[in-house]
């Protein structure tokens, strides 16, 4: 495996890392302290300089982000850490929640005092039980030692953090549904704007950042804006966790900087494909990115912008990979199945386009297919599609065209099948809905 620079995996082996004695004697709690010296302000600036972008999938700058929370309202800001990982193929920020909850805790620290926030909350997956226990007995040590609470590190800044188990929602992860939820309603997305950086949480402004992110800021603010800003590309900074899965030799999650080849990724990191199996596609940014297929990734590397170009995107890089024995159909179903289930039900289209949409792609599959079914679910998609309160319903629909316009063959082939007298078999399929 090739060497990158570890900002978020240092030391991710120690057995000892998640304990407050583990992380404090790796230098833990040190840069918070030096942080909470600073002018909040120039904090923010230090954090737009490095270039972070969102890791949770929008990628949006963090500092900028920050920059749009109005201060001197008389209202409390509420800092939320989005912990709510549910995108099919992403599991990275598991890793930190499990094996380095400290590192975490101070980039919520540093946040709060550059938003000047005395209340923060790890929303964390309900069925993410295990890191769940990690952080809050993480949190747990980190009031004991005076870290949180009033008079943080012997400061005057006080800030408290609670722990937040969601109940297994996947549209808790958007950001407004994850407010709603914590406000002990429905977890449904709000119409925006506003937007949770002037009206959030009660009301209030409200930052919600993904895991990933906060856990970067350790390392910003030790070694500046500037020095984060020079790893990577120009606009696509820093390292990034991948979550590998798939049919490759090494599943796991890796840090590697952004810019990095994707076909080296695949050899070194991933380990190649499976039984020595052709590469068929990726999804490179978990489920509700488009698909890539093997000889569209020559030339592409793991950052925003290149990804983009060759028509996907870098989302919370949720990285899936699927050989030559892969089945599409089977693929669109298994996706379609899922966001049909996860559809929060505020919106028709969404709540019921995403059924329909199971249903078709569930007939091909099981060789029940008609002549019309591609276009009829190319029709729904267009009633979906940027007609929903939420990101959700482009979600649900990306996977779905993007399958049928890589590999319409394998679609066509199973309907002609139907129509010919000589279905596929139940029993031929991969997997059972
Ligand atoms: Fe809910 Fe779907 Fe509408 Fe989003 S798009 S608000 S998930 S119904």
């Amino acid at each position: 495996m090739s060497e990158h620079l570890q900002i978020l995996l240092k030391d991710i082996k120690e057995p000892d890392l998640h304990t407050l004695e583990g992380y404090e004697k790796r230098g833990g709690y040190q840069t918070i302290r030096k942080v909470l010296q600073m002018d909040p302000l120039k904090v923010i600036e230090e954090v737009k300089a490095s270039g972070l972008r969102g890791r949770g999938g929008a990628g949006f700058p963090t500092g900028l982000k920050w920059s749009f929370v109005p201060r001197d309202t008389g209202k409390p800001v509420y800092l939320l850490m989005n912990s709510d990982e549910s995108e099919p193929g992403t599991f990275k920020d598991r890793v930190l929640l499990e094996k380095n909850p400290h590192l975490c805790i101070e980039g919520m620290l540093i946040a709060a005092w550059a938003l000047q926030s005395n209340w923060s909350c790890n929303y964390i997956r309900g069925e993410y039980a295990y890191p769940y226990e990690r952080f809050n007995n993480a949190v747990k040590e980190a009031y004991e030692k005076g870290y949180l609470g009033d008079g943080v590190f012997g400061s005057s800044f006080k800030h408290d953090m609670v722990t937040h188990r969601g109940a297994g929602a996947y549209i808790c992860g958007e950001e407004t549904g994850l407010i709603e939820s914590l406000e002990g309603k429905k977890g449904q997305p709000r119409l925006k704007p506003p937007y949770p950086a002037v009206v959030g949480v009660y009301g209030c402004p409200t930052v919600v950042n993904n895991t990933e992110t906060l856990a970067t800021l350790p390392w910003i603010m030790q070694h500046g804006g500037s020095e984060y800003a020079a790893i990577g590309t120009e606009k696509s900074t820093g390292t990034k966790l991948f979550s590998a899965s798939g049919h490759i030799n090494k599943p796991g999650v890796y840090e590697v900087e952004l810019g990095y080849p994707i076909l080296d990724f695949i050899k070194n990191e991933c380990g190649g494909i499976l039984d020595g199996k052709e590469l068929k596609c990726i999804i490179p940014g978990g489920s509700s990115v488009p698909v890539l297929k093997a000889d569209e990734l020559e030339g592409v590397n793991l950052d925003y912008e290149s990804i983009q170009a060759a028509g996907s995107m870098l989302g919370s890089g949720g990285f899936i990979v699927m050989d030559e024995t892969t089945d599409m159909v089977e693929v669109a179903l298994n996706l379609a199945h899922f966001y049909a289930h996860e559809s929060c039900g505020q919106c028709t289209p969404c709540r019921e386009g995403g059924h329909w949409i199971e249903k078709i792609f569930k007939r091909i599959a099981f060789g029940q297919g008609t002549e019309r079914d591609m276009d009829l679910i190319k029709d729904l998609c267009k009633q979906i599609g940027g007609h929903t309160i939420c990101p959700f319903g482009d979600a649900l629909i990306t996977p779905a065209l993007s399958c049928m316009k890589k590999y319409p063959d394998e679609f066509k082939i199973k309907i002609e099948r139907a129509l010919n007298g000589n279905p596929v078999k139940a029993t031929d399929l991969h997997y059972t809905f």
